[in-house]
């Protein structure tokens, strides 16, 4: 049976830079949901790649009709989710979905999937760490990064709850460790 997994991590933990790196092995089946947005575009991104971007009445239209597996705001007034039918078409067709989103998305999927899905929590080897690398991404504004620190430090209490936690120190490592971890949740 096709599985989920959930990356979820404080922005700035790498988390997205392993997520490409395992999406790569093809042996391991992997689609990966593109989540829906009412956030805008930031530096390159596509609609339809990172994100699909509504405006925030697009959004509440989805909502109301149902469409959402999981949706949450996860910073004030911008709203991420994750639409049933990305996930259900690649369940289906037999592939592994791998999900990207926040703590409280993951718990969810976890209550809904239950074993079936697997939660993993990115985590930075301090904030301090965090907070720099977020500078040194440079797509954000200063006010914009403090906020998301703070974010950050709320998310890392959710840690415990989940099923796996990669410290990510070292980040061949931290994805060589993660390629081991899902090989094993897929019995490979
Ligand atoms: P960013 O704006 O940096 O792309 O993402 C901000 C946060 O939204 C990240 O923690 C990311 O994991 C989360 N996120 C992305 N997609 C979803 C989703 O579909 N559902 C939920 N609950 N959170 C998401």
């Amino acid at each position: 049976m096709s599985k989920i997994i959930v990356f979820s991590a404080p922005s700035g933990s790498g988390k997205s830079t392993i997520i490409n790196w395992l999406m790569e092995h093809k042996e391991l089946n992997l689609h990966f949901s593109v989540s829906a947005t009412s956030r805008m575009p930031r530096g390159t991104e596509q609609n339809g790649v990172e994100y699909f971007f509504f405006t925030p009445d697009e959004f509440r239209e989805h909502i109301e009709a149902g469409d959402f597996l999981e949706y949450e705001e996860v910073y004030p007034g911008r709203y991420y989710g994750t639409l049933s039918a990305e996930v259900d078409k690649q369940l289906e067709k037999g592939e592994n979905v791998v999900i990207d989103m926040d703590v409280h998305g993951a718990l969810n999927i976890k209550k809904y999937y239950g074993d079936r899905a697997m939660l993993v929590f990115v985590q930075p080897p301090s904030i301090e760490v965090l907070r720099q690398r977020l500078i040194d991404r440079g797509t954000e504004v200063m006010e914009m990064i403090e906020e998301r620190v703070s974010r950050a430090e709320y998310e890392l209490s959710f840690a415990p709850r989940f099923d796996k936690i990669i410290v990510n120190k070292n980040l061949d490592e931290a994805e060589k460790e993660t390629l081991a971890i899902v090989k094993e949740f897929l019995d490979l």
